[in-house]
């Protein structure tokens, strides 16, 4: 039995985000917001948790995601129920029991649940952002919900980003390609990777997602879904694909991508990074899924959307710039007179505006100074004696090279000098 002494920690697969990390999350969240309200996609917060058969119908019944991955229990009251593995069933669930206008488009942005072996980049709590749009199949959402993926990973400076569509058919056209897939991997049977070989049938299209080299080789002659396409969805490919380079996005048709989620029908769409790993390389996508609010129980409803994993988006960014995007407080209040000026001049600077902290417990100037310069504060303002005495405060920049850039100005003037640094710094950098 565990002692009671025993170090708890994190479960395995989960991780705390501590500041100062926590402040890049905070801004891939922003960033994301300011691009997609902007676009006209509302905020959606639905429950971490739904009735298990949300997923197992949304996500599908056969699929690893569902059958291997997704965290279920039974509540008191013996409901079946499971953390959510993604969020895009929620969504279609919500759109079924609320019947918002459409077209719907929200955002959301929250952690999601897969039981996985966590390595780098795969944990078992991990965090997506992403935009959905229902109740329309024209081509141009399509448009736009790509192009808000790609703007977004392309505003964070992403290394190497790319862009992968493909389109995986309807229910018209995709039985019969399917069929011609199924007889192609019949003959290649004995080719495919150990787990194909015995599995395939349960799912042939994700033979094509397999990265094993067997897999590789003995697909390399399969048939192709773009090849298979009903007249509709042909033009509906066409359009995006139009659109998409009219855009002027660097995008590559991609006939093995066909994604994990079984919901998808036409468009489907990924995007990733030279700077991650290659078997992890994905840092979000998406796709069409038309069938999948009918499935959830609600009338026929097309639907387009994309998730982006933020902690590859993070790793992405990280094997670029280490270059922090962390800023600081504007400014750092040392307090030599006791603690209670810092309180009245933080509370001060923060109720106009500008941002700033302090350090507790009356250290020496020596320890607090340390503080400052672990806060990353471009500027100190310093209470002492004299400071306190003349109505003054000494202002000085934190950063390295002008320690001579110190003034001693009256209070009174303190937010118009910070005000004017910042400006200068900004306007410097
Ligand atoms: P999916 O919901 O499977 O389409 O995944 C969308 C994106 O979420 C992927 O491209 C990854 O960036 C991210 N992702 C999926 N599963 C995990 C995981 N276990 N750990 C971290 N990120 C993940």
């Amino acid at each position: 039995m565990d002692s009671d002494k025993a170090q708890l920690r994190a479960p395995t697969g989960t991780r705390d985000i501590l500041p100062p990390e926590s402040a890049r999350w905070e801004m891939l969240v922003s960033r994301f917001a300011r691009l997609v309200s902007h676009a006209g996609y509302g905020l959606l917060m639905t429950p971490l948790f739904e009735d298990t058969a949300v997923f197992a119908r949304g996500v599908g019944q056969q699929n690893d995601v569902v059958t291997k991955e997704m965290y279920n229990f039974h509540d008191k009251a013996g409901r079946s129920i499971s953390l959510r593995p993604e969020v895009t069933a929620s969504v279609a669930r919500a759109f079924v029991q609320h019947r918002p206008q459409t077209p719907w488009k929200v955002w959301y942005w929250g952690p999601q649940f897969r039981y996985e072996r966590p390595q780098a980049g795969r944990y078992r709590q991990f965090y997506q952002m992403g935009a959905e749009a229902l109740g329309t199949s024209d081509p141009e959402i399509d448009v736009e919900v790509i192009s808000l993926a790609w703007d977004y990973c392309a505003s964070l400076d992403i290394p190497g980003l790319a862009l992968r569509v493909n389109s995986l058919g309807d229910a018209t056209c995709r039985p019969v390609y399917r069929e011609a897939l199924v007889s192609y991997l019949r003959s290649h049977e004995h080719e495919l990777c150990s787990e194909h070989k015995e599995r395939w049938q349960a799912n042939p299209l994700r033979v094509l997602d397999c990265k094993r080299p067997d897999c590789l080789a003995a697909t390399e002659g399969a048939p192709h879904q773009l090849d298979y396409l009903c007249d509709p969805c042909q033009e509906h490919w066409k359009a995006v694909l139009e659109g998409l380079l009219g855009l002027g996005l660097e995008v590559s048709v991609d006939p093995r991508l066909v994604r994990g989620l079984d919901y998808y029908t036409r468009t489907t769409f990924e995007m990733s990074s030279l700077g991650l790993h290659s078997a992890q390389d994905a840092v979000g996508g998406g796709g069409r899924y038309d069938g999948l609010v009918e499935t959830i129980g609600g009338p026929p409803t097309a639907g387009i959307g994309f998730s982006l994993g933020m902690e590859r988006l993070l790793l992405a960014i990280d094997s670029s710039s280490p270059e922090e995007l962390v800023h600081g407080p504007d400014a750092f209040v040392v307090d030599l007179v006791g603690g209670s000026e810092a309180t009245r001049l933080t509370r001060e600077l923060r109720r106009a505006g500008l941002s700033a902290d302090r350090a507790f417990d009356a250290r020496s100037l020596r320890a607090q100074m340390r503080a400052a310069d672990r806060s990353r504060a471009p500027t100190v303002v310093i209470v002492g004696g004299e400071e306190l005495a003349s109505d003054t405060v000494t202002v000085r920049s934190m950063r390295s090279g002008d320690s001579q850039d110190q003034v001693r100005v009256p209070r009174t003037d303190l937010l118009s000098e910070l005000r004017r640094r910042a400006k200068a710094t900004k306007e410097g950098s």
